[in-house]
């Protein structure tokens, strides 16, 4: 790891990378493409040395409250947080100044900060968001190898349940002749019905590829898959959007399967909910100390 200092903290759209790059491993990842500009080695993880310090800044200032996001460029839940805490030290100063968070993770790590979600959704609003691509352990272990397998996922997921956290789920990417059957997809949302996840966010049976992260994916399906380099060239040539075969059949399953189970399935609406903030449930709260 090595350290930057930064000017600020928050996007346009109120996000947060507390870390850049990545050591889990996912073998699709797209955040390895050249157009994020990451320049130091991928594992070697940028962290912010001053990214409390702006936070606690820049929160103290907002006027206006809202949901925090992190999680959308590289997870934060690395192993690296265990000692640099800084997702739980942010998450502190979230709860203290009554913002929302939500979070986009494949770890349970997160459960050691169990406690402070529960304290800013009851306070104001939080939605733990996970990343779910494979039903088979095994299968999941190759193309994510170093996070939680599926089934310790799923396990965070019911957790969150249990605390009364809502969730949202992304079914995403899911890799032409490799994990595009309907045992995957099913298995999948049984996880998240029985879950009782709020949505599932899929823009298609599909993976995109771009330069950077087409090169890591070829070489690991090398090792991994033999002959399934080949395959793809020969069918998506240099396309950035890889469809599977399936998708048509897949999309019906799932939508089908959604509607069946109340899942929110229509990814505006997922978008809205997941950044929508109520002031007034803090307000409220701050009455009760009036
Ligand atoms: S967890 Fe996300 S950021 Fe990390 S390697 Fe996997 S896809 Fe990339």
């Amino acid at each position: 790891m090595h350290y930057t200092k930064s000017k600020g903290i928050l996007s346009a759209k109120n996000g947060m990378n507390l870390y850049r790059g990545c050591t889990h491993g996912c073998i699709y990842c797209d955040s390895r493409s050249i157009c994020y500009q990451m320049i130091h080695d991928f594992e070697d993880i940028e962290v912010k040395e001053n990214a409390i310090e702006l936070l606690e800044n820049t929160l103290r200032r907002k006027r206006k409250k809202s949901m925090i996001g992190t999680g959308s460029m590289t997870d934060p839940y690395i192993p690296l947080e265990l000692k640099m805490e800084n997702v739980r030290k942010s998450l502190s100063l979230i709860y203290e100044y009554g913002f929302g968070f939500t979070v986009i993770t494949k770890s349970n790590r997160i459960l050691r900060d169990l406690d402070l979600l529960k304290k800013i959704n009851e306070k104001t609003k939080c939605v733990v968001q996970m990343t779910l691509t494979t039903y088979d352990e095994g299968l999941c272990k190759k193309l994510e190898p170093n996070v939680s397998s599926t089934k310790e996922r799923f396990e965070v997921l019911k957790k969150m349940r249990d605390a009364g956290i809502p969730t949202v789920v992304w079914l995403c990417p899911i890799l032409p002749f490799i994990n595009d059957t309907e045992d995957n997809i099913s298995g999948i949302l049984d996880y998240c019905i029985e879950a009782q996840v709020y949505g599932v966010i899929c823009f298609g049976m599909g993976l995109t590829l771009r330069d950077g992260n087409r090169e890591y994916f070829y070489q690991n399906l090398d090792n991994l898959f033999p002959g399934m380099k080949e395959k793809y060239v020969k069918t998506y040539g240099n396309q950035y959007m890889l469809s599977s075969p399936n998708n048509k059949s897949l999309m019906k399953l799932f939508n089908e399967k959604c509607t069946q189970h109340g899942i929110v399935h229509d990814n505006k609406q997922i978008f809205e909910y997941l950044y929508t903030f109520n002031e007034k449930k803090f307000e409220e709260q701050l009455s009760l100390f009036d």
